[in-house]
C-alpha cells in the first residue's frame, strides 16, 4: 500500500499526557489517536496490528477447541441482578436507562449473558464441555484512565467461558486454556510469566494471570529464581518473618510532631522493622464498626487480602480522620494495639515480633517494648494481609523471592458454579439427573497486547514490531521516487513483486526528504526496510535492513525479494 494513500499522521512531538513509551510510540506513529479520556480511535496501522493479534488469538482458541461467537455490548440489568452483582459492581460499571426506563450496563465482562445464553441452548450433557468466546468492545470506567490504550476505558477484550459437568473436564478446559495463551505470547515472540493470581469480583476461585514482561508494568511479580513459583504480589502468600530480640518492659514515650512510621523510628532511633503501624477500616459487624489492621512498619499492606478477612467490611475502606478522632479520640499517627477499644487483626510478622513500637492511642506519644501478650487486652487474630518484599521467604520453601514487573494481558478463572448456581443453570447428565455445570472463564486483553508489545519491543527511535504482529511485513523507502524515473520503477517493482510472494508493504511514496522518510520508518517499526535510492541503483543494488539488526545488506532486488520471501 502506498504510504501517500494511507492516514499515517506521525508526529515529532509527544502527546503532552504520555507517560509510557507505548502510549508515545503509537501516538507519533499514527495507530492511534485519543478521542476522549481512555478512548481511542484506531487508524489503519493501529488496525492492522490489532487485527493480527486477533488472528493469533483466534487460530490458538480454535486448536484448543473453542468456539467463537458474538454478545452484545449493551446488557440488561436483569441478569446481573439474578447474578447478584448488580449492586457489588461499582463505579466502574456504567449503567444506562433507555426510553421505557429499563436498565442496562455496558459490558465490563459477560459472565452473566453468556450463562444466560448457555441455559437457553445448551440443554444436554452431550453438548458439554462447550467453550465459547468473543472479541468484543468492553466498558469500564476506571478511576484513573492511563498509559493510553493499557488502562483504557473503552478497549477491546477477547472473553471466553468454558461449561462442564465435572472437575475433571474443568481441570483439562483449564489447562488447555493455560497452554493456549503461551501459545499466544509465544508466537508473538514475547517475554511473559503465567503466575497465580487475585481473582477479584470475578470469582472466588483460583486464577492465574498472563503477565508481559515490562519496567512500565503495573503489576509486581513475585517468583522464585529457584522453582516454578511465580505469583502476582496482590496474591503472594507472605510467609512469617521470626520476630527476634527479647521481651522488652513497656515505656510510654513522648514522640512530638512524628507523623509516620519512618519519622517515628528516626526519632527514637529503631529500625522500622522493630515497629508496629496500626491502620483503622471499617467493619462488618454490629459490635464495633470500625477494625485495626496491624502490620510491621517496613511492610504494606494487601488490601485484597485483607478484604478477605471475616469482620471486615467490603469493599476494604480505610476509617476517615474524623472518624477516628470521633471513635478513637486520637490522631492518625499515634494509634497502636495496647488498649485500642478495637477488633485487632495483625499481620502475622508483626504479630511475631516480642517488643515493638506502637502508637500510645494518645496524640505525639509511643510506647517502646510493647509486648502482645503481656500489653494486648483481648483476641488479636493474626493473618497474611502484608505485600510481600523482594528477598522474602518463597512460600514454597525454594528460597528468597525476586521481583519482576509485569502488564497483564490475560487472566483465566477457575469460577466453580457461582453464576451457574446464581442463574438457576442445570443439564441433565447421562443419568438424567440435573446437575449444575462448573464455569471457567478466561479473558484476554487484546487491545492491552498491542501496549504491551510496544513496551518490550521499541528502541529510542521507535517501535520494533514482532514479525507476527506487525502492521507490515515489508517497508520500502524510496529516496527521492518524485525527482528519479528509475527510483520509482525500481520500488513500484518491488512492491508488486513483494505481494505476488504473499507479503504486505507499505512503499513510502511521499515527496518527502529521506530523512522524514528514514524517521517515519524508525518510529513505525515494520519489521524489514528496503532502501531504494539513485546511488545504489547505478551500481543495481537497494539496500535491506532489519528493523531490529544495525546491519545493512546491498543486494539486487531480485535478491531482496527472494531472501524476503524465505527462497534460498
Ligand atoms: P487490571 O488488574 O489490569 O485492572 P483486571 O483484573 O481488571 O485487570 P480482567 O477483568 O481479568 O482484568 O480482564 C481481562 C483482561 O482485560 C485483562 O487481563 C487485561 O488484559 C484487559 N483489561 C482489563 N482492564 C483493562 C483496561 N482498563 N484497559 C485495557 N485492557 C484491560
Ligand atoms: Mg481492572
Amino acid at each position: 500500500m502506498k504510504f501517500s494513500q494511507l492516514i499515517i499522521p506521525t508526529l515529532r512531538e509527544a502527546p503532552a499526557d504520555a507517560e509510557i513509551a507505548s502510549h508515545v510510540l503509537l501516538v507519533r506513529g499514527g495507530f492511534i489517536r485519543r478521542l476522549a479520556s481512555g478512548s481511542y480511535n484506531w487508524l489503519p496501522l493501529g488496525v492492522r496490528v490489532l487485527k493480527n493479534i486477533e488472528r493469533i488469538v483466534r487460530e490458538e482458541l480454535e486448536r484448543a477447541g473453542a468456539q467463537e461467537i458474538l454478545m452484545p455490548v449493551v446488557q440488561p440489568a436483569e441478569l446481573w441482578r439474578e447474578s447478584g452483582r448488580w449492586d457489588v459492581m461499582g463505579p466502574e460499571m456504567l449503567r444506562l436507562t433507555d426510553r421505557h426506563d429499563r436498565e442496562y450496563c455496558v459490558s465490563p465482562t459477560q459472565e452473566e449473558v453468556v450463562t444466560d445464553l448457555f441455559r437457553r441452548v445448551i440443554t444436554s450433557y452431550r453438548q458439554l464441555p462447550c467453550n465459547l468466546y468473543h472479541i468484543q468492545t468492553k466498558f469500564r470506567d476506571e478511576i484513573r484512565p492511563r498509559f493510553g490504550l493499557m488502562r483504557a476505558r473503552e478497549f477491546i477484550m477477547k472473553d471466553g467461558y468454558s461449561f462442564h459437568l465435572d472437575e475433571e473436564s474443568f481441570e483439562t478446559a483449564y489447562a488447555a486454556m493455560h497452554a493456549c495463551y503461551s501459545a499466544i505470547l509465544t508466537r508473538v515472540g514475547l517475554d511473559y510469566r503465567a503466575v497465580e493470581a487475585d481473582s477479584g469480583s470475578i470469582g472466588d476461585g483460583e486464577s492465574h494471570e498472563f503477565h508481559v514482561l515490562a519496567e512500565s508494568g503495573e503489576d509486581d511479580i513475585a517468583y522464585s529464581p529457584t522453582s516454578a513459583y511465580a505469583a502476582n504480589v496482590e496474591k503472594a502468600e507472605a510467609v512469617a518473618l521470626p520476630g527476634d530480640g527479647p521481651v522488652e518492659p513497656i515505656r510510654k514515650t513522648h514522640t512530638p510532631g512524628t507523623k509516620t512510621i519512618e519519622a517515628v523510628a528516626e526519632f527514637l532511633d529503631v529500625d522500622t522493622t522493630r515497629c508496629v503501624k496500626t491502620l483503622i477500616v471499617h467493619a462488618d459487624s454490629h459490635q464495633s464498626r470500625l477494625l485495626a489492621l496491624v502490620l510491621r512498619g517496613d511492610h504494606q499492606l494487601n488490601e485484597a487480602k485483607a478484604g478477605r478477612i471475616d469482620g471486615v467490611r467490603r469493599p476494604l475502606e480505610f476509617a476517615s480522620k474524623a472518624d477516628i478522632e470521633a471513635n478513637l479520640g486520637v490522631g492518625i499517627g499515634s494509634i497502636g494495639p495496647v488498649g485500642l477499644p478495637l477488633p485487632i487483626v495483625a499481620d502475622s510478622s508483626a504479630a511475631a515480633l516480642a517488643s515493638f513500637v506502637c502508637g500510645a492511642n494518645i496524640d505525639d506519644y509511643h510506647y517502646v517494648g510493647a509486648n502482645w501478650k503481656r500489653d494486648v487486652a483481648g483476641e488479636v487474630r493474626v493473618a497474611d494481609i502484608r505485600n510481600v518484599v523482594e528477598g522474602d521467604p518463597a512460600p514454597d520453601g525454594s528460597g528468597p523471592l525476586d521481583f519482576l514487573r509485569g502488564i497483564e494481558v490475560g487472566h483465566i478463572f477457575k469460577l466453580g458454579t457461582k453464576y451457574s448456581q446464581a442463574m438457576g443453570v442445570t443439564v441433565q447428565d447421562a443419568s438424567g439427573r440435573d446437575v449444575v455445570p462448573i464455569m471457567g472463564c478466561y479473558g484476554f486483553g487484546v487491545s492491552r497486547m498491542v501496549a504491551a508489545i510496544v513496551e518490550q519491543c521499541h528502541d529510542t527511535d521507535g517501535i520494533v514490531w514482532p514479525d507476527a504482529v506487525a502492521p507490515f511485513d515489508v517497508h520500502v523507502v524510496a529516496l527521492n521516487n518524485t525527482k528519479s524515473d528509475g527510483v520509482q520503477t525500481v520500488a513500484d517493482r518491488l512492491h508488486d513483486d513483494l505481494r505476488a510472494r504473499g507479503l504486505t508493504v507499505l512503499f513510502d511514496d511521499r515527496d518527502d526528504r529521506p530523512g522524514v522518510k528514514f524517521a517515519d520508518a524508525d518510529l513505525i517499526g515494520i519489521p524489514n526496510r528496503i532502501t531504494v535510492g539513485d546511488r545504489g541503483l547505478k551500481e543495481g543494488i537497494v539496500e535491506y535492513r532489519r528493523r531490529d539488526e544495525a546491519d545493512v545488506r546491498r543486494l539486487t532486488p531480485d535478491a531482496v525479494v527472494q531472501t524476503l520471501a524465505g527462497i534460498p
